[in-house]
């Protein structure tokens, strides 16, 4: 891999901030989706791809580079959180983000329907048993955060949770958001870094993306149903959305609620995200103490002496 030198280093710094700043949620207070446009491209031109594949190339090398300091220094775990509906591009984004990384560093876990042992516990335990190991990056595709939206537009999937009936009141979400708030700082507190991305996808969008999956043989075996049925819920999953950004954003772990239109941007918004939360991590390698490098200077004599 290239290496970038000091200067490049900071101006890929310097530029992933830019991509990743404006769609930063750290106080949730007065959001509203429609800040955010889903088919946004800040100063980019969106049919001027190249150019952003470029700057995305440059940011994936640098991640390399943080997630190898990351693993040597072994202090932070940092996890990654997607959420967002159908055809988004989680998948791709996660993907394409990650393709640099050492395998041996991350971890990817899907979150689907829960299980019937899963029904049986706390609706945060399957979720705990997942976190990243420090030194790691633990990515979610989808996460407890399904609880604040599937679940809310479904309440047939709350009934099956079996909770105790004085525990099912309307302050249920409240309660759920306040325990992920909660959770997210024991976390933090604990030296893992939350950040959460929110794929900000349009209706109109969503439905040329699934008229591709059904026209297009190659595809088809994205589409789902099920993803048809969601989408007759849309204003209900906004409204559900909108409402878990507003409770859940802080400083901590914050949401970032990324365009979802153009794919090549939803990457490049999540690397940069990415980038910058590492970069201010200040990592560095181990040094290493007098008498560690004493024996390993007697290592290499002992070798040399063979
Ligand atoms: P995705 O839709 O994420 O790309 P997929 O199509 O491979 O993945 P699905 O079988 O659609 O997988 O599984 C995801 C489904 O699981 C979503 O509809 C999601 O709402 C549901 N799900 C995830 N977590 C929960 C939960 N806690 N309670 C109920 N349903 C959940
Ligand atoms: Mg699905």
């Amino acid at each position: 891999m290239v290496q970038a030198s000091p200067l490049d280093r900071q101006a890929i710094l310097q530029r992933a901030r830019g991509f990743c700043a404006p769609f930063r949620i750290g106080n949730g207070d007065g959001f509203h989706l429609d800040q955010v446009n889903p088919s946004e491209t800040l100063h980019l031109d969106r049919h001027d791809k190249k150019a952003a594949e470029a700057v995305l190339a440059e940011g994936v090398a640098l991640l390399a580079d943080l997630q190898d300091r990351l693993y040597a220094s072994n202090r932070y775990a940092l996890l990654l959180i997607f959420q967002a509906m159908d055809a988004a591009g989680k998948d791709g984004t996660i993907k394409h983000v990650m393709s640099g990384v050492n395998p041996q560093g991350c971890q990817v876990f899907a979150f689907k329907a829960p299980s019937a042992v899963d029904l049986d516990h706390d609706y945060l335990w399957r979720a705990n048993q997942c976190l990243p190991e420090r030194g790691r990056i633990g990515i979610f595709n989808r996460s407890y955060y399904e609880e604040t939206l599937v679940v809310r537009v479904h309440p047939e999937l709350l009934a099956r949770q079996c909770l105790p009936p004085e525990l099912v009141s309307d302050d249920l979400w409240t309660q759920r958001f306040r325990d992920i708030r909660h959770y997210e700082s024991y976390l933090a507190r604990n030296g893992v870094v939350v950040r959460k991305f929110f794929l900000h996808l349009s209706r109109d969008e969503q439905k040329r993306r699934f008229l591709k999956r059904l026209e297009d043989p190659g595809k088809n075996w994205k589409f789902s149903a099920s993803d048809i049925k969601e989408r007759a819920h849309w204003n209900r999953y906004m409204d559900a959305y909108e409402e878990m950004i507003r409770h859940t954003a802080s400083d901590a772990a914050p949401w970032f609620v990324v365009p979802a239109d153009n794919k090549w941007f939803t990457r490049l918004v999540v690397a940069a995200a990415i980038i910058d939360t590492l970069d201010q991590l200040n990592l560095q390698y181990p040094v290493v103490s007098d008498s560690a490098r004493d024996a390993l200077a007697a290592a290499q004599q002992q070798l040399l002496a063979e």
